[in-house]
């Protein structure tokens, strides 16, 4: 690093311009405070965008109980943050940008143009109205004792801050700016080890899924040690992925056998006595389409699972087990866990050796599964980490 370089002093500085780190930037500007956002990337908010594309699920309509038993761990500085800008906030605060949200069957929560481009535009534009200074491919390299050191395409730049808040988001779509490369270059001390959350499933398939990639799964049950969900999911070329996996991709992290109930509204006696009626020239697959309405795809699952057949299929169908299922690599992982730990963090989420460094979103060590749960953890914690930075610079400006 560069030691003779001219610093640039600000109130504030947030870097990561993902959804933590705008949110944080919000809280300043509303405060007054003079904020800069710099990111490494060449535009903001590249996996917020990501997540629009699939449907922005922004939060969970849901007894507040059960919203919070989502995440785990949840500590105190968490369930502050999600207490205080939970679902209901979120909706408003969506709205309050202009766009309107609907509330799908499950409790999903969504704008109504599903996508997250309409709603960042109207996001930057406020912050913007603040005066909140971004600065791209701007690439936090570490800190000389407070003085944050960036690479830039103008060479290195220092800025030295009243309050910095940290959002550098977790480990997983590198190429979207969340590389997770900021855990090995300067808190080592803090980290706990990424892992992929929310992940895929890998499979070496047999010639005969070929025609079935692509195509849903739908209306099972999955059960993978203590997790559980109900759902689908997709067949594809590399594997298993889409919503019911994620679920329970953890129980397959954790080292537990997946099993699907391919017909989990029909109890197994029934499921046992509809396979007893099957003539013995009827074949197998036929019968299972016919009888127990089984989809093609369904079916091809059970083949390339449980070959050879049991003379009992009931069990089976009940609970199909997924042999040799592995994770996908942590990159292609909606989310990560692991991330700068709880305890080296106080309650209003400062780094407990870096006063005045506060930390908020992925890049904090916490879990949780999709259905919006990820994106209301980062605008609560963005939101908390941006007031308590604020303080901090009031506090400063009334020494
Ligand atoms: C395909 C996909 C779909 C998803 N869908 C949903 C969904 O519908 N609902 C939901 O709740 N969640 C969803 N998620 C998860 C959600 O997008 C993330 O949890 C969220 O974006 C994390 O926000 P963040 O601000 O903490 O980090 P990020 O969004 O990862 O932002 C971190 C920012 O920090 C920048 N950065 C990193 N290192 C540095 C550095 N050294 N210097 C400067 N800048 C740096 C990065 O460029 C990036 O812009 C989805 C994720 C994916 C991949």
């Amino acid at each position: 690093m560069t030691q003779n370089l001219p610093i640039e002093t600000v109130e504030a500085l947030v870097i990561g311009a993902g959804p933590a780190g705008l949110m944080a930037a919000e809280e300043l500007g509303r405060a007054g405070v003079q904020v800069i956002i710099v990111d490494a990337m060449p535009s903001p908010a590249r996996k917020f965008l990501m997540a629009g594309k699939s449907g922005l699920n922004l939060t969970k309509s849901e007894d507040m109980g059960v919203f919070l038993s989502q995440f785990s761990p949840c500590p105190p500085a968490l369930k502050m943050a999600l207490d205080a800008f939970g679902p209901t906030e979120v909706s408003a605060w969506a709205e309050s940008l202009g766009q309107s949200v609907f509330i799908g069957s499950t409790g999903r929560v969504f704008p109504k143009t599903m996508k997250a481009s309409p709603l960042l535009r109207a996001w930057l534009a406020r912050l913007d109205g603040y005066g909140v200074g971004l600065r791209r491919q701007w690439r936090l390299i570490g800190f000389d004792q407070k003085t944050a050191v960036f690479e830039t395409p103008d060479g290195e730049r220092r800025i030295q801050a009243k309050a910095t808040v940290l959002a550098m988001g977790g480990a997983s779509w590198a190429r979207l700016g969340s590389n997770g490369a900021w855990a090995e270059s300067m808190l080592p001390a803090q980290i706990a080890p990424f892992k992929p959350a929310n992940s895929a499933l890998s499979f070496s398939w047999s010639p005969h899924m070929a025609r079935h990639f692509g195509r849903a799964v739908k209306g099972v049950s999955l059960c993978c040690g203590p997790y559980r969900s109900r759902g689908e999911f997709v067949i594809s070329k590399r594997g298993l992925e889409g919503g019911g996996i994620y679920s329970v991709s953890r129980g397959v992290r954790d080292g537990h056998k997946l099993y699907i109930d391919l017909l989990p509204d029909m109890p197994l006696d029934i499921v046992t006595s509809t396979l007893n009626r099957r003539k013995s020239k009827e074949t197998v697959a036929n019968f299972l389409r016919k009888s127990l309405r089984l989809t093609p795809e369904k079916i091809a699952l059970v083949m390339e699972f449980s070959r050879p057949l049991p003379s009992d299929l009931a069990p089976v169908l009940k609970g199909l087990k997924i042999a040799a299922a592995t994770l996908r690599p942590m990159d292609e992982a909606i989310s990560t866990a692991g991330g700068l730990r709880f305890d080296g963090l106080s309650e209003t989420l400062e780094l407990a050796y870096m006063q005045g460094v506060f930390a908020c979103g992925e890049m904090l060590d916490w879990e949780a599964p999709t259905g919006g749960y990820l994106l209301t953890a980062c605008l609560a914690t963005g939101k908390l980490a941006g007031q308590a930075a604020s303080d901090v610079v009031r506090a400063s400006q009334g020494e």
